[in-house]
């Protein structure tokens, strides 16, 4: 349940040699991956943008469609009955999440017209964890390390394969709720752990929104949609570390989410045992264990290992510039491994893993 989009606010221009490897690394495992499906790697890459029939950049596998802004009041009403219905965890993590958000035309972007709504394919990744003379390995949910795109990426790229006209005005909406936005859009389904899922993506996604001033001939509006496969299975409800996933209620209890208390500072609530982490962040249960998500699984990536001496002072809580430099470079931005004031979120989250 990745509920905070830690990346994007934390600025992109870090990356520049682990970012291209990044992209080596993935076009590599796309090779292996289509190998198995016996497709060729164009063949995936070509499922960007395949509503509207274009390509896309190549190295950045997406999926996208639009919805005139028209549809704003619905998509409020849909979170405001939320809201009434009490289906809103009170949360205070969880509600400033979410609290600002509103389906609204920003005052500073009047003429806006469209909404493009986009997910990026992005891999979950592994990491080894060296500590006496054992190996951890650890799971980096996709979304918390830096891919290497960029918001002027994606710009550039609805700019040249979406609107295909120079000259209109995007702004990225960082204040509306994707996920929903998504559903509605029919670019991804609801799965029952509440997760988006994409055709070709499983949930190992990136969404973002844009807004335009350029109005789209096509606009898709679709009814609030499950998984197919979820009509049949109840896997995540045994998986759920925290039992937050229940028939009676599609919504799922937030409030008891492993991510909405490893994502940020403090201690631990007594309900959630050391036993219940599973990544150095988030919470990977209910992706790993759900079958719409087997294939992307397997192009999961592996980060540089973190060194025996290095983990000793991760556990410590007692980084140094060199320790936060060679961190930021391995795990690729994640940000408590390389921002000196977030480090005690590093040092809790991973004495629960090995110790
Ligand atoms: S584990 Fe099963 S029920 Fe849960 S989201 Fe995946 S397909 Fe749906
Ligand atoms: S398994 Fe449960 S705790 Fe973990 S992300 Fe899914 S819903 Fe949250």
């Amino acid at each position: 349940m990745k509920l905070l989009n830690t990346k994007r606010g934390r600025g992109m221009e870090y990356l520049t040699d682990s970012a291209s490897q990044s992209r080596r690394d993935f076009m590599k495992n796309l090779v292996f991956f289509c190998s198995l499906l016996h497709l060729k790697p164009e063949d995936l890459l070509a499922l960007s943008g395949t509503r509207e029939g274009y390509g896309s950049p190549p190295d950045i596998v997406y999926q996208h469609r639009t919805l005139s802004l028209g549809h704003f009041k619905e998509l409020q009403e849909d979170i405001d009955i939320l809201k009434r219905k009490g289906k809103l965890s009170r949360n205070k993590t969880f509600r400033s999440y979410i609290d600002d958000m509103r389906f609204e035309i920003p005052e500073n972007f009047p003429d806006a017209q469209s909404i493009i709504v986009l997910a990026t394919f992005t891999r979950m990744m592994y990491v080894n964890f060296h500590l006496g003379g054992k190996k951890y390995d650890i799971m980096l949910p996709p979304q918390y390390y830096d891919d290497g795109i960029s918001i002027d990426d994606l710009k550039g790229l609805i700019l040249k394969d979406i609107i295909q006209e120079p000259g209109y005005r995007i702004e990225k909406a960082d204040k509306v709720h994707l996920k929903l936005l998504a559903v509605r859009s029919g670019l991804g389904t609801y799965g029952r752990n509440n997760l988006c899922f994409v055709d070709g993506m499983g949930n190992f996604l990136t969404l973002y929104a844009f807004l335009t001033d350029f109005k789209f001939e096509e606009n898709h509006w679709h009814e609030l949609k499950m998984l197919d496969l979820c009509k049949n299975c109840r896997i995540c409800y045994g998986i759920c570390p925290t039992n937050c996933i229940t028939e009676e209620h599609f919504v799922i209890d937030v409030g008891k989410c492993v991510t909405l208390y490893n994502e940020v500072e403090g201690t631990f609530p007594r309900f959630l045992l050391p036993s219940m982490h599973n990544a150095l962040m988030g919470c990977m249960k209910c992706q790993v264990g759900c079958p719409e998500n087997e294939k992307f699984l397997r192009m999961a990536g592996r980060l540089e290992d973190v060194t025996e001496e290095e983990t000793r002072k991760i556990l410590k809580g007692e980084p140094d510039e060199h320790l936060l430099d060679s961190l930021g470079q391995k795990l690729r931005k994640f940000y408590p491994a390389c921002e000196e004031k977030y480090f005690p979120i590093f040092t809790r989250n991973l004495r629960v893993l090995i110790s």
